[in-house]
């Protein structure tokens, strides 16, 4: 408590003068700084220009956690920073900045730039259309989202740069908006997104003033873009703390009407299970470092919804594929309009989604053809997810994992084996009554052979 009036007090004392925290105090170590993002700064101070390591990494590497990419800002322009560089490349129409390229590496490096000045253009809601002014240092430190984002990182001096006390907040782990939280909101509602993403990721907390309009503004997210919607929702289900990200979504009344895809799954009777289990799968992946494919986070999420309208368009009597291609498309349909999931990640949902049937047929013809298929390795993880759901034989899902991770001449023999185990074939057979169809069926992989 005397902690935040000594901050407060000091804020306002300093007005305009950021502190600068020496290494003793932030302890972040240089080895633990990309030295690609260390050559782009020297580089540039060398030139005579500011430059700094920026936001997420900073934030994360005075909280203990691995940045994920290191950014540079810099008081140079596009076209003054490119000329410094062998491999450099300016990208972006509304909002231009210069990858400079090592190796694998991009360190994004953007000018400061002013956001929120008089005379920047917005829609009805106060939603920024534009932010390419450029500014000072101190401008772009007030531009940005939270106080623990708007840190600058001096690979020389091993200072940190810090005008809104961020170097505090994060210790404290308090998410705390810098300006007006309601303008801030409305100028971009996936602040509101973010702010959840960040007290999850540092398992803390937001502050009071930032939290409080969100609950009242969150339906403002329906004016944003939806590619960034989906940029953002991304990043949410895969910071490795997607779990806690929903709870905490749910608390803050941010779950409902925000977006069909977190209705599903949220609110989604029955479909809670597999969900969790999706989230904690996904969080148990990034924080072990393994790298989560789009597509078959998006195909477990929605899987439930697929899943429902499928059991009913079956109960309908239609063949097993054609009434998993109408489930798949009515779902599709509604996410992809506000979400716009890529149609590269749509393509492999379905693919997924469409061998789940196929899983069912064993006979060594459709087995050998199913292993063939690009998508099959992910579709048999599936399987597995929807065992754990206990929505399939746990035995089963396993025979198929064995089979993913068996040599040809092992597989030839499960399936031997398995072809003198009648009661197991027996098992595969689906409840439901079945057609058989002695024509070969088309293998187009959308509608799979006599899995009806
Ligand atoms: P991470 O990459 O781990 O998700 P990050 O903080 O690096 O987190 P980015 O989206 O990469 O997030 O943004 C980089 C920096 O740009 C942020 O740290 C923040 O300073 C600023 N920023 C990003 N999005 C916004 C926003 N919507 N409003 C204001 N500033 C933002
Ligand atoms: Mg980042």
């Amino acid at each position: 408590m005397l902690k935040q009036i000594v901050d407060r007090v000091d804020r306002i004392l300093r007005r305009g003068k950021p502190r600068r925290i020496p290494a003793s105090e932030h302890g972040i170590d240089r080895r633990n700084v990309s030295r690609h993002a260390i050559k782009v700064c020297e580089v540039l101070q060398q030139h005579g220009f500011q430059a700094y390591v920026v936001g997420g990494a900073v934030r994360d590497l005075i909280a203990g956690v691995e940045p994920k990419d290191f950014d540079v800002a810099t008081d140079a322009t596009p076209e003054q920073v490119k000329p410094l560089f062998r491999r450099a490349r300016i990208i972006g129409r509304r909002f231009r900045l210069v990858h400079v390229v090592f190796g694998a590496e991009v360190i994004e490096t953007s000018t400061f730039r002013a956001a929120g000045s008089s005379g920047q253009s917005t829609d009805a809601h106060g939603r920024l259309l534009q932010d390419n002014v450029f500014g000072s240092l101190q401008d772009d430190a007030a531009r940005r989202d939270f106080t623990l984002n708007a840190l600058y990182y001096d690979p020389h001096t091993e200072e940190v740069i810090d005008y809104h006390h961020g170097v505090a907040d994060l210790k404290q782990r308090t998410v705390r908006i810098i300006g007006d939280p309601q303008v801030r909101y409305r100028e971009d509602p996936v602040r509101m997104l973010r702010a959840v993403r960040f007290a999850a990721k540092l398992n803390g907390t937001i502050e009071p003033a930032t939290r409080e309009p969100i609950a009242a503004l969150a339906s403002l997210i329906e004016n944003v873009p939806a590619s960034r919607l989906f940029d953002e929702m991304l990043k949410l289900l895969t910071c490795g703390h997607a779990m806690d990200c929903v709870r905490r979504l749910r608390q803050h009344g941010l779950h409902h009407g925000l977006l069909p895809l977190l209705d599903v799954i949220l609110e989604q009777p029955g479909g809670e299970r597999f969900v969790e289990l999706t989230l904690e799968r996904t969080d148990a992946r990034v924080r072990s470092g393994k790298s989560i494919s789009p597509a078959f986070l998006f195909a477990s999420l929605l899987w439930q919804q697929v899943n429902q309208r499928w059991q009913t368009i079956l109960a309908q009597g239609q063949p097993a594929i054609p009434a998993l291609a109408e489930a798949v498309d009515s779902v599709l349909a509604e996410q992809t309009d506000k979400l716009a999931i890529q149609k590269r990640f749509v393509t492999d949902m379905r693919d997924i989604w469409f061998m789940q049937p196929r899983f069912e047929k064993r006979s060594p013809r459709f087995v050998w053809r199913l292993l063939e298929q690009p998508r099959f390795r992910a579709a048999c993880d599936f399987l597995q997810l929807r065992a754990a759901a206990g929505e399939v034989d746990s035995v089963f899902a396993q025979w198929w994992m064995d089979l993913a991770d068996a040599s040809d001449a092992e597989r030839a023999h499960m399936l031997d084996d398995l072809s003198r185990q009648p009661e197991a074939a027996a098992a595969d057979a689906p409840k439901r009554r079945r057609r058989r169809r002695r024509k070969p069926a088309p293998t187009d992989g959308q509608a799979p052979a006599g899995a009806a």
